[in-house]
């Protein structure tokens, strides 16, 4: 295997360690159930095309990307399998023609406003859309009361076809919303069963995401939708030592000085400096996903095995650390986050969740797969 030494900051993402995500959920559903993969946000931050093409070749059932551009920017990359829209904005309906990409729908605004255009620009080509039902998240989806009107408005084109029905778990990842899950389950597949009941055909249903594979295995329907999991986060915190490290973010050390007691470091003078420290400048900063919240201490890196705090504020490009434990020299990496220390580590010292962690490493930084 080769592992290329990049200089500056990059995220590495391990594409046998993808695989072996993919595989423990794929055996944990079992060959009757497809696998639908959320690969928004760049793939939560790790490369939507490169990891879009990775799932196209080990024959992943479908993708799902937030916004329109995003699946036209896997089109245009070559990826053929279908693609769920989950927001499309109505200014972009053409392209999910022009692209074979399927949108969610989620309301009855949002239907009429989609039959209307498909009527007047493509009134005779055949469309695969998705029906998400609100079971308790409160953000998009149909409701109980629309049911009556939602059936009247797929009965008027009847060359838009449902391709699945779906739902979310807002607390699939802890036990303490058992109860609440299992009454999203029990909603969702009550008004689904009605929906199909007039529908005349069978469309696929999903309502887990990645925990919800894991917590709630006799709601995985037809389809499961992969988010966090593949990318090695066990959501649900139940089975986090099957699942591999996928993504790994590095930089190397640009500059390392000696300072004094009395010395100050970065802006606003706020690292202090109170006896003899080995301070290393390191190329990363919150405009590459670096939370300023790791400033002052909060934040450690590994170098050479060593953890070694933040000193002052994390600047755009740069940090600032203190490396007088570690055996270092310039140009040596730096371990922001990975195995050690994990991503659990670093959303905790920040409050906040390894989606954000993840999905913060930004476009500039260069993504290596291995
Ligand atoms: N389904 C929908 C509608 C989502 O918005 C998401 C992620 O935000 C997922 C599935 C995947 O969730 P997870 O990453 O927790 O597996």
């Amino acid at each position: 295997k080769l592992v290329m030494k990049v200089h500056g900051t990059v995220f590495e993402v391990n594409l046998d360690a993808l695989t072996h995500n993919l595989n423990f959920y794929r055996n944990k559903i079992g060959s009757s159930t497809k696998i639908m993969v959320m690969v928004k946000a760049f793939a939560y931050g790790s490369g939507s095309t490169e990891v879009a093409s990775w799932l196209q070749y080990h024959r992943v059932d479908y993708l799902a990307v937030a916004y329109t551009d995003e699946g036209v920017s896997l089109r245009q990359n070559g990826i053929k399998l279908p693609i769920m829209v989950l927001n499309a904005e109505p200014e972009t309906f053409h392209k999910l023609f022009e692209y074979d990409l399927e949108p969610e729908i989620y309301s009855i605004k949002l239907l009429q406003a989609f039959l209307k255009f498909k009527q007047n620009a493509f009134p005779k080509t055949k469309k695969t859309i998705h029906l998400k039902i609100d079971t308790g998240m409160h953000r998009l989806g149909f409701i109980e009361q629309d049911l009556t009107e939602l059936q009247g408005l797929l009965n008027q084109d009847l060359d838009l076809k449902v391709g699945s029905i779906f739902s979310h778990l807002v607390g699939a990842d802890e036990a303490e919303h058992v109860s609440f899950s299992k009454s999203q389950i029990q909603k969702f597949t009550e008004l689904s069963d009605r929906i199909i009941a007039n529908l005349g055909y069978q469309p696929l249903r999903h309502i887990c995401n990645s925990a919800g594979i894991i917590r709630y295995p006799e709601a995985k329907f037809d389809m499961v939708r992969l988010g966090i999991g593949l990318y090695g986060v066990e959501s649900s915190g139940m089975e986090q030592n099957a699942l591999e490290v996928v993504g790994t973010l590095k930089t190397t050390i640009s500059q390392i000085k000696t300072l004094s007691a009395g010395d100050t470091v970065g802006y606003g003078r706020r690292g202090v400096i109170e006896k003899e420290t080995k301070i290393a400048t390191i190329a990363i900063g919150y405009a590459d996903g670096f939370d300023r919240g790791f400033s002052r201490g909060a934040g450690k890196v590994m170098v050479n095995g060593v953890l070694c705090p933040v000193v002052g504020n994390v600047c755009m490009d740069m940090t600032m650390v203190d490396v007088t434990e570690a055996k270092c020299q310039e140009g040596d990496q730096v371990v922001i986050f990975g195995k050690s220390p994990t991503i659990f580590e670093l959303s905790e010292t920040i409050e906040t969740i390894p989606y954000e962690i993840l999905t913060s490493v930004s476009e500039r930084v260069k993504r290596v797969f291995y």
